[in-house]
């Protein structure tokens, strides 16, 4: 049965969650961490003081992922055995679901209705995933002649760094964890400071699931401190990184100055959604546009936060996709009807509207929002914006060229095909694009001129474990998703045996 907004409401008045350090299968206290507040963007109020980890923690944690990996039982274990760990996770995972999205909701005010069926769904259906696939990694055996034996094997990388932002803050850790633990890698993985209670609950779970001490770690802290910590740090192989180009750029540092560890990185993006004058269905176009920037708040990295649309639609597609904006008026994220809630801080939401007031200083205008407003059945101050939407806006302007990563919409028009892509190229960003047409034949032509990790065509942010997900240019390299995703946490080894 479902749970209603009284059920939520009573559930977080008892809602407790870990707050030490999760280091060798168990809580630690911080040997050098100043604790942190976890301030809830629902109605300002501090959920709890968590545990932040200092360099020594840091130590602590990689040493523990260290001598699991070269020591502990689970590189070696048999594919099928990692499998039936991560099963156990995920059986976990989906018994604690409510608390799970709970704890989300709260940290990072996610709709507690997305909290549940998707965030923590996509955690669940990740986990199970890579079990199933931890199995099905196979080899090479290239043609050596008679001679000789060649085995190209890929072996698990060794630890990984997994640091991850609060946006989706369980969907994210599992497309991490999930391959790199099929993989046979033991991971640290920190989360952000604005949502460590999910984090924590998870390694609670893991050691529930009796994964071996050390195979899992969670290092909350500020990045500055922890996450630079394991970029900088000569025991981690692998760093594992969602989050914004500007972190993704220390990252890459830290590693040149340290161990040259690899790093993978997923970071922002500025996607464009062309809509052209043969769209198949306007209204599907336009409700789509507007639930793309709408939901999580805006705060996607793949949000459509670019409308790339044809002039002579541009008036139609504009009045639905206002009109669907009151659909997403902010509310409670414990009210199970609510389908936008606050972004996830104060100092966020500033950052949100500057950007809004930058855009009508350069000339765009409001067509609707703009404003925080207060949402009446919470106490207390919460960070709430209005579902925003800008037209006249021009290519050059800062809301179409920067990542705002809130519920802000940029209108763009033009005229002719070549017109719109030019248009949708016109970013440093290479995450995501869509394109609305009856025309397969242009879809697929406008698909291979954009520079993108994703294109969609008459949909938007559709997909499946299966496809891979990523960016190129500054949104990063790598890929999360799929059986590729195993590629970033394995190394080829040939061996070469030569035959008597
Ligand atoms: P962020 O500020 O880059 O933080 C991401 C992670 O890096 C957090 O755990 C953060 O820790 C840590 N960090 C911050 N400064 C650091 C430093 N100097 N050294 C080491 N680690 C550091 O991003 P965010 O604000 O959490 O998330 C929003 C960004 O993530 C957006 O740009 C969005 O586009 C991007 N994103 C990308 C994807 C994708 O798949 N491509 C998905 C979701 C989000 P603290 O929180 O403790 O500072
Ligand atoms: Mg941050």
């Amino acid at each position: 049965m479902s749970l209603g907004h009284d059920d939520w409401l009573r559930l977080a008045a008892r809602m407790s969650s870990p707050r030490g350090l999760f280091v060798g299968g168990t809580f630690i206290d911080p040997a050098d961490g100043t604790p942190m507040p976890v301030t809830s963007p629902r109605d300002g109020r501090v959920l709890a003081e968590v545990a932040a980890a200092g360099e020594k923690d840091v130590d602590r944690a990689v040493a523990a992922a260290r001598r699991a990996f070269d020591e502990g039982p689970w590189p070696r274990l048999k594919p099928r055995e990692r499998a039936k760990h991560l099963l156990r996770l995920a059986e976990l995972v989906d018994r604690d679901a409510d608390v799970l999205a709970l704890s989300v909701s709260l940290e990072m005010g996610k709709p507690i209705s997305d909290a549940r069926n998707v965030e923590l769904a996509a955690l669940v259906n990740t986990l199970r995933w890579y079990a199933e696939a931890a199995d099905k990694n196979a080899g090479e055996i290239p043609d050596a002649g008679p001679d000789a034996l060649a085995l190209v094997t890929r072996e698990p990388a060794g630890v990984v760094a997994a640091v991850v932002p609060w946006n989706f803050p369980l969907t994210m850790a599992g497309w991490k964890l999930g391959p790199a633990l099929a993989a046979g890698c033991t991971v640290v993985l920190k989360p952000a400071e604005q949502s460590p209670l999910s984090a924590l609950h998870l390694a609670r779970l893991a050691a529930e699931a009796g994964l071996p001490e050390g195979v899992l770690n969670v290092v909350n802290g500020p990045g500055e401190v922890t996450g630079r910590a394991l970029g900088l740090h000569p025991g981690v192989d692998v760093v594992t990184f969602t989050g914004s180009t500007e972190v993704g750029r220390h990252f890459l540092r830290y590693a040149a100055d340290s161990n040259l560890k690899r790093v993978w990185l997923e970071l922002g993006g500025k996607s464009p959604n062309i809509i052209l004058d043969d769209a198949p269905e306007l209204g599907a176009a336009a409700d789509t546009s507007a639930w793309g920037i709408f939901f999580n708040s805006g705060e996607m990295c793949t949000a459509p936060s670019r409308l790339v649309v044809h002039k002579s639609v541009a008036d139609e597609v504009l009045e639905r996709v206002v009109a669907r904006a009151a659909d997403f008026a902010p509310g409670d994220p414990l009210d199970p009807v609510t389908k936008m809630g606050p972004v996830v801080s104060e100092e966020h939401l500033g950052s949100v509207l500057s950007h809004v007031d930058v855009a009508l200083e350069e000339g765009a205008r409001v067509c609707i929002g703009g404003e925080r407003v207060r949402v009446d059945s919470v106490a207390g101050g919460g960070s709430y914006l209005e579902p925003t939407v800008l037209d006249r806006v021009t290519p050059g302007m800062r809301v179409a060229r920067e990542e705002i990563f809130g519920p802000v919409l940029s209108v763009l028009t033009f005229d002719t095909v070549e017109e719109a892509v030019a248009l949708a190229a016109d970013t440093e960003y290479g995450l995501a694009a869509a394109v609305w047409t009856r025309d397969l034949g242009r879809a697929h032509r406008i698909s291979r001129a954009l520079r993108a990790g994703t294109v969609w065509v008459n949909c938007y942010e559709e997909g499946d474990l299966s496809v891979p997900f990523g960016g190129t240019k500054l949104s990063g390299h790598g890929r999360d998703k799929s059986l590729h995703a195993l590629e970033k946490f394995t190394d080829l080894k040939t061996t070469w045996i030569a035959l008597p």
